[in-house]
């Protein structure tokens, strides 16, 4: 897979986005409308879009899911800057992370089982809220079947949405101690996400909503490995009528690699911008050139509804 941006461009500005697509299934309409907004956002400030695969998570992968995402974005006319960065490659530097935490004893090692957390711990908005069982426990090496959780302190993590203004989060009070290595020795995406962003010197996050409850959690990490803070805009998912997010458990079908442009037009519509009836009927060149002259992230709707 060829990387497709010429890095040479001298008007670039300090701004270096993402797509982060899983390898759970193939990109659908819901992941076209995310990658396009964090494309459009990116090119629009004469920034730098990188794909980074998210394949860590071994359980849920589909094999050749980064090949079909890959091609898709390739045929819908993505240009991505740099070579494509794979989770699954970096395993080293998510083990120095824990280490540089470790020496800050700012994690433990909990077993608690899921129907344990389930009996004793309080449901909060984002699921369970941790209550701390096992973080007074010395469990002093990571036995089997245990997880590691980040410690949280109670304290109000702020930051300011582009899209939806001031969030504020209490980790202690609404997660409680997090997962940073899951239970079965896979890296959590949490940490991952955080290693790699500063890693890659990602300066703006633009994904889907679904993750706004997240990023509390990844400023605070950010914070204990003494990494910058992008800045942050989360846009609405595209959802059905029963206000779904669009998935592959939700039924959403991949994206066909014919008609690129009318299903490129739609997304566009999708984010309230008011491309020209031709804008159907150009090459994919023509299409992306129009969209980012005109991107005005201001008129994004609050929801995105595909009929059906
Ligand atoms: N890999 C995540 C997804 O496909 C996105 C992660 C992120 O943007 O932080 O939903």
């Amino acid at each position: 897979m060829k990387s497709r941006k010429n890095s040479s461009d001298n008007s670039a500005t300090n701004y270096r986005g993402r797509f982060a697509p899983s390898t759970t299934g193939p990109l659908h309409f819901g992941s076209l409308v995310s990658a396009m907004v964090s494309y459009l956002d990116a090119r629009a400030a004469k920034g730098e879009w990188i794909v980074r695969i998210e394949d860590l998570d071994v359980p849920r992968l589909i094999k050749g899911a980064d090949t079909w995402i890959l091609n898709t974005l390739e045929a819908y006319g993505f240009e991505w800057h740099g070579p494509v960065v794979y989770q699954s490659q970096r395993i080293q530097h998510y083990s120095n992370a824990l280490a540089q935490l470790s020496q800050q004893d700012l994690f433990y090692y909990c077993q608690c089982s899921r129907k344990q957390i389930a009996r004793h711990a309080r449901p909060g908005a984002f699921g369970y809220i941790y209550p701390g069982n096992c973080r007074n426990k010395q469990i002093d090496s990571p036995v089997k079947a245990a997880s590691t959780r980040l410690k949280t302190d109670d304290l109000n993590i702020c930051f300011t949405d582009r899209f939806y203004g001031n969030q504020q989060q209490n980790l202690l009070a609404e997660t409680g101690d997090f997962i940073i290595r899951r239970a079965d020795g896979l890296i959590a995406y949490q940490l991952a996400v955080v290693v790699d962003d500063a890693d890659q010197g990602i300066t703006h996050i633009v994904r889907g909503s679904d993750l706004i409850e997240s990023t509390a959690r990844q400023i605070y990490l950010q914070q204990c490995l003494h990494y910058p803070t992008p800045d942050y805009m989360h846009h609405p998912v595209v959802a059905d009528r029963q206000m779904e997010k669009l998935s592959k458990q939700t039924g959403a079908s991949a994206l066909p690699t014919t008609g690129q442009c009318q299903i490129l037009y739609r997304a566009l519509t999708f984010l309230g911008q008011k491309p020209p009836d031709e804008l159907k009927s150009v090459t994919v060149d023509a299409f992306w050139h129009w969209a980012i002259e005109h991107w005005n992230v201001n008129t994004m709707p609050t929801k995105m509804l595909v009929p059906q």
